[in-house]
């Protein structure tokens, strides 16, 4: 949501808490970036970067009710803006079908879903906000669940894919949401999470004094790197983590397409120039990961 000086509009009296890092539980974390009058912080111990303080659940879940947009012309930029990241996954997510059932978690409109049932999956989603709710179930007779997705309540060992896409940086508590997927995925299931990496970005244009809000904060709660979400998933059973770039974001307007494109088809280009290894600083990434076949 956006003022019109392009600077996101804050709920006032929005309740705010000092907290722990969610990764160690360590406390005092270092002053890393400030966006505004929030602050991003880097544990001392894990490395894991997160907003201290930050607003509380409550204030986070009021807030989310006006995250996603309202005009039918702001939908459509979503989807036109998601789709290419949308189609990477769906193609990449095909040799895991298993018996196709999927749950994409954060599912907003519901366009992945939308994109997932027409190749045949089973596909039915968790969503917070209940404007994005609505019109996944109205207009596509999608099935939605409210969100957070440990009120879902689904059984152990049910779904053969989870995906969420640009959701674990809004989660106060991201390593109960990655055990949840854990806990919900059947023996052999995969986990394909879509998450921005921000802070080289942020760590850049600090040392060229160029100002912004990239961090999207307070609604971002976090930033990982693909070395810290590995260390998350497997700490918690995940195996066989793979990375990669997985396509870029169009949003419509022309100069962040123009950026996404230039940066994101580098970041693409490079990774598969260096034998599928090298990530690229600071562009959105996936990674995908393995429930083994436990009993
Ligand atoms: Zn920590």
């Amino acid at each position: 949501m956006l003022g019109a000086e392009g600077e996101r509009i804050i709920m006032t009296n929005m309740e705010m808490e000092e907290v722990h890092c969610s990764i160690c539980e360590g406390t005092g974390g270092e002053p890393l970036h400030l966006e505004g009058s929030f602050q991003m912080v880097r544990c001392p111990s894990c490395q894991f970067i997160f907003l201290n303080p930050r607003p509380t659940v409550d204030a986070l879940i009021r807030f989310y009710q006006k995250y996603l947009p309202e005009e039918g012309v702001s939908i459509e930029s979503w989807e036109r803006m998601m789709k290419p990241v949308f189609h990477r996954a769906a193609n990449l997510l095909e040799p895991y079908r298993g018996n196709g059932k999927l749950l994409d978690v954060g599912t907003g409109f519901g366009f992945f879903l939308v994109e997932m049932k027409k190749r045949g999956w089973e596909a039915a989603g968790v969503e917070i906000s209940q404007n994005a709710m609505d019109y996944a179930r109205d207009v596509f007779g999608l099935t939605i669940l409210p969100g957070p997705l440990e009120k879902a309540d689904f059984p152990d060992n049910h779904f053969d894919v989870v995906t969420a896409f640009y959701v674990i940086e809004h989660l106060s508590d991201p390593m109960d949401f990655l055990r949840e997927c854990y806990r919900i995925l059947k023996p052999g299931g995969h986990l394909l999470l879509r998450y921005p990496h921000t802070t080289p970005i942020k760590n850049l244009l600090q040392l060229l004094g160029i100002k912004n809000r990239l961090y999207d904060l307070p609604a971002h709660l976090c930033d990982f790197s693909p070395r810290m979400i590995q260390q998350c998933l497997e700490r918690i059973g995940f195996e066989k983590c793979q990375h990669l770039i997985g396509g870029y974001t169009l949003p419509d307007d022309l100069g962040k397409r123009t950026s996404s494109i230039l940066f994101g088809g580098f970041a693409e280009a490079l990774f598969y120039l260096s034998g599928k290894k090298f990530l690229f600083p600071g562009v959105s990434k996936t990674v995908l990961a393995f429930k083994g076949n436990i009993s």
